[in-house]
Order: structure tokens, then sequence, then C-alpha cells
């Protein structure tokens, strides 16, 4: 039997990728499970070799096979191709065994002549949208079937449009367009000197032989080259049938999820519109009606509809996101996906899927988007005050959480009054792209037209943020800035409240809450992720607010206290003052005295709140100078306090200047300078571990955390200091309280001296913020200035300061965790950065062995599941 080089969708399942491309392939799983998809075929892989093979021409018996082919589909359609009744008109898209941008695009309508532009014009009662389509085609096929540049022929357009005074494409009347179609093709024989193919035989080779030609194409060729595709996979070619939900009243078309995207209730979510075209539903211009509008018109279909979605979700073992269309009562499919969604909707549908036995747990916590987690801890309304309240509007739930503000009308409304401190809600009739910024200012977004997949909807949904759209009992007024509800205006001055997860929208401010984060879906979840995670977390704090929210979120401990913080409040920073203003090191005690029963207390509450779990506090990091006053005011202030003129408080200030300050007199330098700051501040933590421990009867256990090491001697020198001072008080207070002390390792040269290090440290923990900034030589501080320009000119795709640069400042975290080990096998190592919240970056701290990564409270949930999402996947990968 000669070999078939033509799949009916039908008869392809199973044949793989490498011969049918990932297009087909797809096709012929969905017709296979049994999803009514516009039939049609693939022309194999191996049909492209044998194109080239042959001389860049299709084989005799090829073109024949490519014409059966039509006539099957003609017969499972009911459709003639070319015919002057029910014309079949068809789509031509290339498919290669992976997406391929640099290769042919789609040729829709493909079919239409003189005579089936006419059919189609009185079965759709629509002759703009028959010759809209005719003149589309024609354009394409001459572009990219013919590989004409469409210059010329968008000129025509343009032109006619300036003419008659038009502004948009849809104004252009069908008279013009057949008189546009004429023109389309008086020139396409000017140019190919032959006239247009009406034959839709011809026109199909001739698209077909475009796309294998367009396997060899420069722009697939580079792609290739760059993507390590080779050149033998050749691509296929996939002809489907065109459905059409314009064609009366037994027609339509929607878009579909199979469990709702914002909130994630196992039901399917969906739109319908009546007599229409896809692109009338994404384009927003007119808003669709609910899924029951399709049960009511036809119940049949309905049904059908319901029961392929159940089967695909089944199948797909996820929520899908679909397109759909009826033709004449007849469903079909045109595409399906895994679908966006909101994090909470994410949460429970992994929840649900779980229960549904269709994943397994740690599918589950891999489902999960660890970076868009954090949305999870967004606000909700409170549920007794939001009892309380009557909603003036509802419209579609299209973006998570809740919001709530005065009105504004314009981005840049939003914008300006957000910068000055205003909280708003953004009212648009829709959104357009510009809108964004007013987007991002906004706690809510509302808008009168669009549905679920408008832009306003995707994008709030992208952002986390909250939105209703289409809501159409808000009548918007953008020149008058006015929204009417009902008959009543409301203005720029008040307040709505919008809830993103309901859809309503009400009048006057309603209380927000945090939502529970222990029980529901979010603590069944945390209960896979922490079962399966091996890496701890623990959180950046220095304030007992942020250590409870942390324990809240479940951090195992703190991993960075910075000290200097809590010189900054108003009864302190005058102590700090006169501190670093001090002539003698007897006046510098004195002031540190003042200092020294503060923090202990500041410690001591930290303590309290983690109990028993590790604290590690950070010995004094920023030069001194960030803590001395500017004001003239706060000069002479200081001045008069400690007994000095306000030239000697100048020139001391003056002084301490430093040209680079943090790569000056800073971290453990100051210890070195000023053994003194370390020993108060040694006294405070262990006096307030020894306090605790014996108010609670449970051991604290402190750690003490030498910042900006670089070289052993200078980690042993602080150690002294720390351990004369810490032993000294506890061997007073009789407990047997154990200590630790450690070093930050975010200098390269501790990181390439990490041996040396580790034989004086009982831990490290990585700072990526100093540790990238020396070794980039980019100023943490400065480098927004020029990032943007690095980015712009592709030399970075991301902030090294927000994720790990794991090819350079990454090598010297490996190397460092190796060298440390290798002299001291206790060593305990962290981070305790920006980096360690952020999702790539912590697979990367799994893997390298870290025993924890530290984080600001919020991120803590984030870390935990991207490190249970490391660790599942390094199992499966084994
Ligand atoms: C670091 O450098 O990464 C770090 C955590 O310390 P800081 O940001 O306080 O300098
Ligand atoms: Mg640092």
């Amino acid at each position: 039997m000669s070999k078939q080089y033509v799949f009916h969708f039908k008869e392809a399942y199973g044949l793989g990728k490498e011969l049918l491309g990932g297009k087909g392939a797809g096709l012929a799983e969905m017709t296979h499970i049994g999803v009514p998809i516009p039939q049609g075929f693939t022309i194999t892989t191996e049909a492209c070799n044998l194109y080239y093979e042959s001389g860049k021409k299709l084989p005799e018996f090829l073109v024949k096979d490519v014409k059966d082919a039509i006539k099957v589909v003609e017969k499972e359609t009911g459709k003639n191709f070319g015919g002057n009744k029910n014309p079949l008109l068809v789509s031509v898209r290339s498919g290669a065994r992976v997406s391929m941008p640099g290769m042919m695009d789609t040729i829709l309508n493909l079919g239409l002549n003189d005579t089936t532009v006419e059919v189609l014009a009185k079965e759709t009662s629509n002759e703009r949208f028959a010759y809209d389509s005719y003149r589309r085609f024609i354009l394409m096929f001459t572009n990219i079937a013919k590989g004409h540049p469409r210059t010329a022929m968008d000129k025509m357009l343009e032109e006619l449009k300036e003419e008659k005074g038009y502004k948009l494409d849809t104004e252009v009347k069908a008279d013009e367009l057949k008189e546009l179609v004429k023109k389309y093709k008086q020139y396409y024989k000017e140019t190919f000197k032959e006239d247009f193919p009406s034959d839709p035989y011809v026109q199909l080779m001739e698209a077909v032989t475009a796309v294998f030609r367009s396997w060899d194409n420069p722009r697939a060729n580079v792609y290739r080259m760059m993507n390590n595709i080779p050149y033998s996979w050749g691509t296929a070619v996939n002809v489907q049938s065109m459905a059409f939900g314009n064609k009366g009243e037994t027609s339509g078309t929607g878009v579909a999820f199979s469990r709702n995207p914002g909130t994630g209730e196992k039901v399917v979510s969906a739109e319908y519109l009546p007599n229409a075209q896809g692109e009338d539903v994404v384009a927003g211009i007119r808003t669709p009606l609910h899924i029951d509008e399709l049960q009511k018109r036809m119940p049949d279909v309905y049904k059908q509809f319901m029961d392929t979605i159940k089967l695909m979700e089944k199948h797909y073992r996820d929520m899908q996101d679909m397109e759909f269309t009826v033709e004449d009562g007849k469903l079909y499919f045109l595409q399906t996906r895994n679908g966006k969604r909101t994090p909470a909707a994410a949460l429970k549908i992994a929840c649900d899927l779980v229960d549904e036995g269709l994943i397994d747990e740690k599918e589950a916590v891999l489902r999960i988007d660890a970076m868009s987690f954090d949305k999870l801890l967004l606000p909700a309304f409170d549920k007794d005050d939001l009892a309380k309240a009557t909603p003036i509007a509802t419209g579609l739930a299209a973006g998570p959480g809740a919001g709530t503000g005065k009105l504004a009308f314009t981005a840049e409304e939003a914008e300006e009054r957000h910068a000055n401190g205003e909280k708003v809600v953004l009212v648009r009739a829709e959104t357009s792209p510009e809108d964004i910024v007013g987007m991002v200012a906004a706690e809510a977004v509302l808008t009168m037209r669009g549905g679920m997949t408008s832009h306003a909807a995707v994008v709030a949904r992208g952002m986390g943020k909250c939105c209703v759209c289409g809501c159409s009992e808000a009548v918007i007024d953008e020149e008058k800035r006015t929204v009417t509800i009902n008959g009543k205006v409301y203005t720029d001055q008040d307040v709505f409240s919008l809830d993103g997860s309901t859809g309503k929208v009400y009048l006057g401010t309603i209380k927000t809450v945090m939502p529970d984060l222990t029980s529901g879906y979010f603590g069944r979840l945390m209960k896979w992720v922490d079962e399966n995670r091996t890496l701890k977390v623990r959180t950046n704090a220095d304030t007992p607010r942020d250590a409870k929210q942390a324990r809240e979120f479940g951090a195992q401990g703190i991993g960075l206290c910075r000290t200097e913080h809590m010189f900054f409040d108003k009864d302190r920073i005058f102590s700090m003052r006169k501190m670093i203003l001090a002539d003698t090191k007897e006046q510098r005690e004195a002031a540190l005295a003042e200092l020294e029963p503060m923090q202990q207390k500041d410690f001591e509450d930290l303590y309290e709140i983690m109990e028993g779990l590790n604290v590690n506090v950070r010995l004094l990091d920023p030069p001194l100078h960030e803590f001395l006053p500017q004001e003239e005011s706060l000069i002479e202030e200081l001045a008069n306090a400690i007994g000095k003129t306000v030239e000697q408080v100048k020139d001391r200030i003056g002084e301490l200047h430093e040209a680079n300050p943090m790569m000056g007199h800073r971290g453990c330098r100051l210890a070195v300078t000023y053994p003194e700051i370390c020993k108060m501040q040694t006294t405070a933590i262990i006096k307030a571990a020894i306090n605790v421990s014996k108010k609670t009867g449970k051991l604290v256990k402190p750690e003490i955390m030498v910042p900006l090491v670089l070289e052993v001697k200078e980690l042993k020198f602080v150690k002294n200091i720390i351990c004369a001072t810490a032993d000294k008080l506890i061997a007073e207070s009789g407990l047997n309280l154990k200590y630790h002390v450690g070093t930050m390792i975010e200098i390269p040269r501790a990181a390439l001296l990490a041996d040396e290090i580790a034989q004086e440290a009982e831990f490290f923990s990585f700072g990526t913020n100093d540790l990238t900034q020396m070794t980039f030589g980019f100023s943490r501080d400065d480098v927004t200035k020029f990032l943007p320009d690095y980015y712009s000119n592709k030399i970075f795709e991301e902030d090294p300061f927000k994720t790990l640069d794991q090819n350079g400042v990454g090598k010297l975290v490996d190397m460092a965790v190796k060298l440390g080990r290798s002299t001291n096998k206790h060593l305990h190592i962290g981070v305790c950065c920006e980096t360690g919240g952020e999702a790539k970056s912590i697979e990367f701290y799994h893997k390298a062995g870290l025993d924890y990564v530290s984080c600001s409270p919020f991120r803590v949930p984030v870390a935990r599941l991207a490190a249970a999402q490391a660790a599942i996947k390094e199992k499966l990968a084994k």
C-alpha cells in the first residue's frame, strides 16, 4: 500500500506531533475524544519533505489526495467547495511539531470567489460581511500565499476611507467593499500577470504550496537555528472547514470557561452572542448574553455544549477556556486551552480537581502560579458589613479582590489622584491599552461594556486587580464625568465599592478584611505544600506587627532582623545621634546605654511572638551618616541638646560624609571601629533572650549575624566581642541558653573565601542585595535609572536584584555553599534578601542545598509554595 500523506482529523489520533505537527495532533485529539470541531484534514510533515524532494512541487498524487480529502469534508459538512449553495470555505494553517512564529500565518475563508461570495452574502443576510471577508481573503492570499507585500492593497483601503471621511474600517459600506474587491483583483492581475484564481482548488493548492515553502523562508530558518529545530522535521498543513455564527437566529458564537475563572466555582461560565462572529465578542463591541440564552433558543445544542465541556475537562484534567460557534443549529468548538484564572480560582480548582480524582496533591501544588500567589492575600469585603450593603448595580465578576474609592473617569485622572493620596475607582465605558496606567493606580475598575474576555477583564485578572465589567446598568458619560445608575447621577466625589468576586457595585465604603489563611482551600493546599518541601521559610521582620503577620503566614523563624530600623523611632533617634556625634568612648557608651533597654524590649517582643523559633538578629549595618539630620532646624535642636555649636555638629556631619557610602564605613566595619556598639547590641540580644526564656520556660534561640564580612580575621574580631559579652551574661543567668554566631555572605570576597570564613561561622546567610550590587558593580539604589535600557537593548531580561542572577551571583552562592560545608559540615545556610521570596530564585536555592530562605512577611506563603514546587519538580525529574 502506498504511503498516506493526508489524514482526516477523524483518523489521525495517535499518529503523533512528528507526523501531524502540534496543531494537527491537537485537532485529531479533540475529534477523538468527541469534541465537535469544524472537520478537515492534515497534510503531513512527510508531505512537506516530499515537496522539497520533488523539487519544490506537489506531486500529482498528493494533489489528488488533497482533492479527495476535500470531497470527504464536503460530504461531512453537507457543503460544496466552490458551490453555489452552502459553500464550503476553509482555513489553511501551517503547523510544525513545535509552534514556530517564523512560519506562515493563517489564510481564512479560502474558497471565496465571485459566486460563493454572493451565496455567503445571502446566507448570512449580510452583504457587508461577505464582501469584507472576500476582500480580506484576496489580501491574505496575495500577501501570505503569494508572498507579495500588502502595502498597495492597504493603501487602497486607506484612500477609500480618506475619500469618504471614514475613521474606522467598519464604516466602509458593502458597495464600497465590492468596488475594493474589484480593485484588489485588478491589482493582482497587474502584479502576477494572471487573474486572481477563482477555482477554489487552485486557491487551495497554492496555499498548501505556500505553507510548505514557508518552512524554508528566512524568518523560519533564523528561528529554527536559534531554537535548534532540525530542518528535516518539516511542517504539516491543516485544512479546516470554516464555521459561521452569523447565519441567522439559529447561529451564534461565544466563549466559555468550564469553571468560573474568577472564583473557581464549578459552574460553566459562558457567554453567547446570537447571530454574530467571534470577533464581535472578543472586541467587546457587543456585550454578550448569558449562556442561558442558548438554552432557551436551542436546548439540544445547549445540552451537547455542556456535555462536551465536561468531556474536555475530564480529558485535559484542567479548567478549559473555549471558543465555540453554532452554525445553523450545529455546534462547533473552535479552540480549547487551559484557562487563565485568578489566584483564588486557581486554588479552588486545584483542590476540587484533587477531590474529583483528576489530579493528585503534588500536581495540585504544581498547578498554582507561585508568583501570583500573594494576590490571594488580597483583602475582601467584611461579611457583616457586606450583608448590610445593598448593591446599586451588578456586572461581571472579572477581576479578583475588593476595592473602594472615589470615581475617576480617565486613566490620567486616576493616576494623578492616586499620586495625591486618593483612593480611586476607574470607571470607563470600556478600557483600551492606554488605560493601563490608570488601572494600576486604581483600587478597582468598572466598565459599562465588554465581557469576560474584554480588555479590562483580561488585564485586571493578570494584574490581580479588582474589576467589574460589562455593567450595563451603569451608564458612564466620560465627557460629563458622571455615572448614572437607575436615574441617579454619581460624580467624582462619590465613593463606590466593587466586589470582584460577585460583580456587585455598592455605594459608599465597605470595610475590607484579610482572607482566612488557615482553613479552607488555602489551608488544604498549604498542608500539601508543607508536606512536600524541604526548604524552611523564615521571615525578614523587625517589628512585632511584621513578625506576627509572618507567623500567620507560616514563617518558621526570623531570618533577618535589621536592627537599624529600630533606631529611627522618634524616641531613639536622638540617643542614636548622640552616640554618633560622641567625641569619646565614654560619651558613646553613655548614649548606647540609653539605647540598650529599648533594643532589649524590641528583641523580647520578637522572641515572644516567635515562641522558641530561631530569631536571627543582625548587628548594625548602614553607614552612620544615614541617621544624622539634614534640616537646619533639626541640626540646631540637636546641637543645643548635646551642648555643641551648630558648626561643630555640621563639621561632624561633614566628616561622616562618604563618597561611596555603600562601600564605605558600614557593616562589621562599624564594630571594628566601635566595638561598644556591638557590645551593646549583643547585651540587648542576650538579656532579652534570658528574660523571655525565664518568663516562658522555653529557651529562646538567638542567632547573632555579622554583616558585610569579607575576611575571616574580621569575623573573628567581632565574634570575640560577641562571645565575651554573651558568655558572661549567660553564665550569670544560670540558664543553658545557646546562641549562634554567623555571618552574611554579601561580598564576593566572602564567597570566594567561604571555606576560611566557615571555620569561624556557625551559619551563613546570603544577602544578594549587596552580593548582586558588588558582583555587578551596580549601585542598588541607582540601578533603576539605567536598567530599562538594558531591557530595551535585550542585554538583561530581568532585574537581578529581584530574580537571582543564576549564572553569575548564583555561581558565587553555589561555590560558597560547597566551600563552607567543606570546612564546617554543620554549617547552617540560608538567604535573607529580595530573591529569598522569588519563585525561580527559590528553586535555585533548593537545588543549591540551602536550609532555608527568608523573605518579607507577605511573600512567606509564596516562598513556601515555591519551595514545595522545587522539591516536587526535583522528585519528578528523577
Ligand atoms: C542583602 O544585602 O541582601 C541584605 C539582606 O542586607 P541589606 O539589604 O540590609 O543590605
Ligand atoms: Mg546587605
